[in-house]
């Protein structure tokens, strides 16, 4: 890679670039999408399922209780901005959080290791990868997890291949698999991590790293590739291509 200004690449910085250069470019510049219920729904989730790993079952008498501990260590604020102020939209909320749980909570947890692992490696170049992963299992080759709380979406590979490499680069060799879990559906993907696959993972980071470091030095807004996922991008208003993929998706 290029050097240049500090860069931290995300699982989702990644995603975003191979859907659009210009909504990762824009996520580069700090203009994020707005948070949604969906995603506060599935934070929430994430949390239980964690404290489900670390603490032990919770009991549906207890859920509520929990749930109301999380949201109060970390998302009060998302609350406010998502309009779940209203104590009626939010036990919603909580209610199909429980339904997740309630799947979850069947689930077989062999080999369990640790959750929520916040990892980071320096790639050098001033490029630093960052991630969470959601659980790890050593039974006995390490496997790691993310917990999906809707469908398994097509670019999981990519996100799983990329968890590989921050794994492989944090900890110094490569886990075995990664895979993707939906709690909603049962749905299951894995991937292996062999040389192959962390090399051409790396190779596609580096070569973001490079495009969007050489956009940010001439401030161009990068190009754009428009498609259903233009309908949540921070910069839909100001760019024309966006707009015109919404308006045919949208049948206006
Ligand atoms: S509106 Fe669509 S095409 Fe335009 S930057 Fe956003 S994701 Fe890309």
């Amino acid at each position: 890679m290029v050097d240049g200004e500090p860069l931290t690449v995300s699982a989702t910085l990644y995603l975003t670039y191979r859907r659009c250069p210009r909504q990762a470019l824009a996520r580069v510049r700090g203009i994020y999408p707005d948070d949604t219920v969906a995603s506060f729904r599935g934070g929430l989730a994430h949390r239980v399922f964690a404290r489900h790993l670390t603490a032990g079952p919770i009991s549906d008498e207890r859920f509520e209780q929990v749930c109301r501990e999380e949201i109060g260590t970390g998302m009060n604020v998302t609350l406010s901005a998502v309009g779940l102020g209203r104590p009626s939209r939010l036990r919603r909320v909580i209610d199909e959080v429980g339904e997740l749980y309630r799947r979850f909570r069947d689930r077989r947890f062999d080999g369990f290791v640790a959750a929520e692992v916040e990892l980071e490696a320096d790639a050098g170049s001033s490029v630093l990868l960052r991630g969470r992963i959601d659980a790890v299992f050593d039974e006995p080759v390490v496997r790691i997890v993310d917990w999906k709380t809707g469908r398994i979406t097509v670019d999981a590979e990519e996100q799983l291949a990329f968890y590989g490499v921050l794994w492989a680069m944090a900890r110094g060799s490569a886990p075995a698999s990664v895979e993707a879990v939906s709690v909603a559906t049962g749905e299951r993907f894995a991937v292996d991590i062999d040389a192959d696959r962390l090399t051409a993972t790396v190779t596609e980071v580096a070569a973001m790293v490079d495009d969007l470091r050489a956009a940010l030095v001439v401030g161009a807004e990068g190009r754009a590739r428009a498609g259903p996922w233009c309908g949540y991008c921070p910069v839909l208003d100001r760019c024309d291509e966006g707009r015109s993929a919404a308006a045919v998706i949208g049948g206006t």
